[in-house]
């Protein structure tokens, strides 16, 4: 029998884990099936023990139930504990261990794909909600001169900035205050969820001069609104999230197999133009 994994979301029929999955399986000539499971809310723990006891391998967890895979898990990596939410699981006998790869797929798709280096360089993240929260350490450890972490809310962006103190050079700043700048940002990432419903961070333009890189975490929405103004600004080099997406597959394709697929031939079958 094929070893089987799956995604686990609500709602999950917009999800392409299923089809990058057997991709990735079809590529490198492994035996497994890969299904999509939309659990009800609150149901997830009785849907996963259902999952398991059929034999399931692994699994991986969309909105809204990181925090649930989280709490489910008897093992944590590094970057699910420190996220404080878990993007996958992996079933070995009564071991759940529990991996983050948003922010390593992030930091891929960003360093490896778009060729842009974070080392040295100033970047700002908008947003602090679960990808900006996973996506921290991974930036960190490219080792930029400075992360500057913006957020509406601004007391989420200092709690989270407290609990990552000393793990490098991270400073937190209002929308508002960003407009007194006198250089850019060379990396901007939006990792709001603003663009889902087509608005736009309280961004001052500014924040975009000399940026060599805009990255919009949402994927598959084209040109969204922070991207326009990015391009408005002049950055050469705009991208959203579906490589970033690809690129955690590949992580946990990876984890669970043994055996890392290429990525460049599935993002490009995924990518919505950015016009
Ligand atoms: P969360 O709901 O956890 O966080 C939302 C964040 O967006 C908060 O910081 C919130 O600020 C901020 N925000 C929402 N609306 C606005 C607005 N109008 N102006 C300014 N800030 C705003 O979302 P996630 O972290 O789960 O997801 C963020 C984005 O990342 C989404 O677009 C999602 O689709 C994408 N994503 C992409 C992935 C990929 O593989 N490409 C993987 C995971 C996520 P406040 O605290 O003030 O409310």
């Amino acid at each position: 029998m094929s070893d089987r994994y799956a995604v686990i979301g609500n709602p999950i029929g917009f999800s392409k884990s299923p089809l990058i999955h057997s991709t990735f399986a079809k590529m490198t000539g492994q035996d497994l099936v890969y299904e999509a499971i939309e659990a009800p809310l609150g149901g997830f723990n009785a849907r996963v023990d259902q999952f398991r006891t059929e034999g399931a391998k692994g699994l991986n967890i969309t909105a809204p139930f990181k925090l649930d895979a989280f709490a489910y898990a008897n093992e944590l990596s590094e970057s699910a504990d420190r996220a404080g939410a878990a993007n996958c699981l992996k079933f070995e006998g009564d071991r759940i261990i529990a991996e983050n790869f948003d922010g390593i797929g992030l930091v891929r798709d960003i360093t490896v794909n778009l060729g842009v280096k974070m080392a040295g360089r100033r970047v700002l993240m908008l947003g602090v909600g679960g990808a900006a929260r996973g996506a921290l350490l991974p930036f960190l450890r490219q080792e930029p001169s400075e992360l500057v972490l913006v957020n509406r809310t601004l007391s989420k962006a200092v709690a989270l900035a407290e609990e990552f103190a000393g793990c490098g050079p991270l400073i937190v700043s209002g929308y508002a205050e960003l407009a007194d700048l006198a250089e850019g940002y060379d990396v901007v990432v939006n990792a709001t969820s603003a663009s889902l419903r087509g608005e736009m961070p309280p961004l001052p333009g500014n924040v975009f001069r000399g940026s060599e890189l805009a990255y919009e975490l949402a994927y598959g929405k084209g040109l969204t609104p922070f991207l326009q103004a990015a391009r408005a600004e002049g950055v050469a080099k705009l991208a959203d999230g579906v490589g970033m997406l690809v690129e955690q597959a590949a992580e946990a394709f990876a984890w669970w197999r043994g055996v890392r697929p290429g990525t460049a031939q599935v993002i490009a079958e995924l990518t919505v133009p950015l016009s």
